[in-house]
């Protein structure tokens, strides 16, 4: 089913020339006569994590006619975060969840719409780009690419196998099903950290793996997870496999100081060791650096003109809700730039 949500009207099929709508800040109307394009828009934002979001604020708060594709639901990784507590503005954590829905409404409010459908693929022209959506496709003038991440698989044996039943990437999503069970956590990061914290409220134990014996979560958040008296760390090891047939049984897990292999008992195994970007839909068009990320300059313009990208999709030193929802505001205000023919101020 597609879902659009707004007040604008954005489907309006038509190869005549035609007023952009609201705003009318773009020159290149006559993109609207080279695409076949159900739908059109001035500016596409494909993804509607913070950086999405964001920009589908500061897009349509500049008068340009937008629409934000969200696979699935508004806020990306961030709604799959139990806590965000770094978030600006927000003297106490506040569910990822809320503030997705926030972020979009406040989307909304500006004129811009919500589109839940899938980018599959894009295509440039003289005047614009053609997105292929799993909602069909979509006319854009220009598009900000905001994509995000999906979960790096720790490829052992059984994990493809037992996803979705006991394995996890979603302590959110799933933890719940864990309530008064051991489980495993798997990872050294941030995510890692947060959500064992998030878990240990609901599992019996959470036994903590990692690969190494230092942590690159920030201080804070090991500190918290310090003062849980039911996480045990299993430090320089590795999950050799993930056991059982109808659902995890348990781990076999290696110690890598030369300890003996153990088998931990544990009903779930949530695994967060890093994220790789969802760029399959448009790397035919921009470039990518050799970690797969959309290589963006200081304007998050992309190698193709008239193309952005804006959040952890990109080559970012931080991913963060707060630097998400920075790039979103430069990468819509670049957009805006190079629609009507300016570049922004130095
Ligand atoms: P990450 O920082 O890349 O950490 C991935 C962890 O997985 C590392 O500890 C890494 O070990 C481990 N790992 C990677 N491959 C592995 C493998 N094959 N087997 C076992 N372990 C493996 O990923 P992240 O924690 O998802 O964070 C991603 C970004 O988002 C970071 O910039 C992070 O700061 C940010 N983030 C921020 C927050 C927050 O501010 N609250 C929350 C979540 C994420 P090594 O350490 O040995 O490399």
């Amino acid at each position: 089913m597609v879902v659009v949500r707004g007040t604008g009207t954005l489907v309006a099929h038509s190869r005549a020339r035609g007023s952009l709508g609201r705003g009318s800040a773009c020159p290149s109307a006559p993109f609207l006569l080279e695409y076949s394009a159900v739908k059109q828009t001035e500016i596409l934002v494909v993804g509607g994590g913070p950086a999405g979001l964001t920009a589908g604020i500061y897009a349509a708060r500049s008068g340009h006619r937008t629409l934000v594709l969200e696979k699935s639901f508004a806020g990306g990784q961030m709604a799959l975060t139990s806590e965000v507590e770094n978030y600006p503005g927000f003297s106490e954590p506040v569910s990822g969840m809320l503030l997705a829905q926030t972020m979009e409404q406040q989307a909304i409010r500006f004129g811009c719409e919500v589109l839940n459908a899938e980018a599959t693929g894009i295509k440039s022209g003289p005047t614009g780009f053609e997105v292929a959506t799993t909602a069909g496709p979509v006319a854009a003038a220009a598009v900000i690419v905001c994509t995000g991440v999906k979960p790096k698989l720790l490829g052992v044996p059984g994990e493809k196998e037992l996803s979705g039943r006991g394995v996890s990437y979603c302590a959110v999503c799933d933890g719940p099903l864990f309530k008064g069970r051991e489980v495993a956590v798997i990872g050294g990061g941030d995510s890692a950290l947060d959500e064992a914290l998030y878990l240990s409220n609901i599992a019996s134990r959470v036994h903590l793996i990692h690969r190494r014996d230092e942590f690159r979560a920030c201080p804070f958040v090991q500190q918290r997870l310090r003062e849980r008296e039911n996480v045990t760390y299993h430090l320089s090891c590795v999950v050799e496999s993930i056991n059982g047939t109808e659902r995890v049984e348990g781990l076999t897990v290696k110690n890598l100081k030369d300890a003996p292999t153990f088998v931990l008992p544990v009903g779930g195994a949530f695994i967060y060791v890093g994220w790789l970007p969802n760029t399959g839909w448009c790397s035919s068009l921009v470039a990518l650096d050799d970690s797969g990320n959309v290589k963006a300059d200081d304007r998050l313009r992309t190698t193709a003109p008239g193309v952005f990208a804006a959040g952890d999709v990109r080559n970012t030193p931080l991913r963060q809700v707060a630097t998400a929802v920075g790039d979103g505001a430069l990468a819509a205000m670049s957009a805006h730039d190079f629609l009507i023919g300016e570049t922004l101020a130095t």
